[in-house]
Formats: structure tokens, C-alpha cells, sequence
């Protein structure tokens, strides 16, 4: 393919990630509150409805200077962060695994990943819509993937059931329910190989980072996995053939 109309093809897929991504900010705020995810934007202050032009991802953001156009309050950065991240992790999904469908779900799942690591951090619970999604896209993924679809059933509990077990016999308090229903959907997108993979990046990310946020920052003593699951899961998507490759070439050296 000729480099301009990669670029252009990369735009467009930045392009539809920010507006996605503007649809996350929407399921952030209001999922956790039991509100309806339909309604039209609202400003958080005064309530005004806002205009189709003030809604465009990230562009809105920095014309209007981070203020509502008609009360002038701030609006919290986490609107075009979030916007951008979704865009930018769409491109990375499509430079990594290549113009494909199986990149469309894994753009998807990572959009359905970011929703859950932003809710997870705040109120320690992952909304059973959001794992649902996760495990309707591991079915999609089933039936495009058919001919390796045994792996994909594997993947669905061959970590889950490991923490299930954990979940039942701790009564809930080592692991939530919630991250056991994660690496069951989770599971079922990827295989057995990758979600593996993927829980045991977790567990190194998840106790390096969170070490440094209670060294810094004083976080509290309380784990969300959610975050360090989803971003596991991520990694592993799409480098985790990679690294299991170079992996079992030192073992066979
Ligand atoms: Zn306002």
C-alpha cells in the first residue's frame, strides 16, 4: 500500500477512536451511576445541553479552552484524555496486528478495557454490562476463529477457574468477582495461551506499579486488578505471540 494512503487510512482510524472515545466518557460517568448512557451531553454545572459543534472529540476541548460555552465552568481533562487515548491505542491496535477484522474486536475490547480500568480505579467494582460485552466479543471472535475455537474455550476458564476457586474459598475478599468474570470473557477473545500470558503480566505489572503509587502517592492499601488485568489483557493481544515466541526459542537454545 502506498505510505499516503497508510497515513490516511491511520487518520481515520484515529479519527473514529476519538469518537468512540468521546461515547467512553459517557459510560465512565454514567454507567456506575445507574443512568441511562443514551441521553444527549450535558454540561456537569448548569445543565446545558450541548451543541452538536462543542461535541467533537478533543478538537471542542481545546477551542473552547477547557470551559463550558455557556457558564464558563471547567470541564476535567479526563474528557479529551480519554478521547486521545482511544484513538491513539486504536492506531497501535492496527500498527501491531495489521488491517484485519480480528484488529476491529481487539479495538473494541479495548475500548470496553479503558470503560473498566477508569471504573474499577474509582469504585472498586466492574459493571456486569461491561464483561458481557467483553464475552460477546469473545464469541464473535469464536465463530471468525473457528477452526481454533477449542482454545478459545480453554482460555474462557482455564485462568478464571483457577481464580474462582481463589474467589470461593477466600469468600470474595482476595480477588473480586467481577475480575474472575474478566478473565473468563477475556479468555474467550484471546486463547488459552495469551490469557495466561496475560494474567501473569498483571500480576507483575500490578504489583510494580501499584508498589510505586503507594510509595508517591500514598494510594491506598486496596488493589483494583480491574486496571492491571485489562492492561495485561492489552499487552498480550497483541504482542503475547511474540513473546511467547522469543520465550520458547531461549528454553529450546
Ligand atoms: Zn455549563
Amino acid at each position: 500500500m502506498p505510505v499516503q494512503i497508510t497515513i490516511l487510512l491511520y487518520i481515520i482510524i484515529f479519527l473514529y477512536g476519538i469518537v468512540i472515545g468521546s461515547f467512553l466518557n459517557v459510560c465512565i460517568y454514567r454507567i456506575p451511576e445507574k443512568e441511562s448512557i443514551m441521553p444527549r451531553s450535558h454540561c456537569m454545572n448548569c445543565g446545558a445541553t450541548l451543541h452538536w459543534y462543542d461535541m467533537f472529540p478533543v478538537f471542542s476541548y481545546i477551542i473552547l479552552r477547557g470551559r463550558c460555552r455557556n457558564c464558563g465552568a471547567k470541564i476535567s481533562k479526563q474528557y479529551p484524555l480519554i478521547e486521545a487515548l482511544n484513538g491513539i491505542l486504536y492506531v497501535i491496535v492496527f500498527m501491531a496486528n495489521g488491517i484485519n477484522i480480528n484488529s476491529v474486536l481487539y479495538c473494541l475490547m479495548t475500548s470496553v478495557l479503558i470503560v473498566l480500568t477508569m471504573i474499577d480505579e474509582r469504585t472498586f467494582e466492574i459493571p456486569l454490562c461491561l464483561n458481557i460485552t467483553l464475552a460477546v466479543i469473545g464469541v464473535v471472535m469464536c465463530v471468525i476463529d473457528r477452526q481454533d475455537i477449542i482454545s478459545h474455550l480453554v482460555g474462557m476458564v482455564c485462568v478464571s477457574l483457577v481464580l474462582f476457586i481463589i474467589y470461593f474459598l477466600s469468600g470474595g475478599q482476595a480477588i473480586g468477582g467481577g475480575d474472575v468474570k474478566l478473565m473468563a470473557a477475556a479468555g474467550l477473545i484471546l486463547g488459552w495461551k495469551l490469557i495466561i500470558l496475560a494474567f501473569l503480566l498483571a500480576c507483575i505489572l500490578g504489583s510494580v506499579i501499584h508498589l510505586i503509587r503507594m510509595k508517591v502517592s500514598g494510594a491506598k492499601h486496596i488493589l483494583a486488578m480491574g486496571p492491571y488485568l485489562s492492561l495485561g489483557i492489552f499487552i498480550a493481544a497483541l504482542w503475547g505471540n511474540g513473546m511467547i515466541d522469543w520465550y520458547v526459542n531461549i528454553l529450546c537454545r
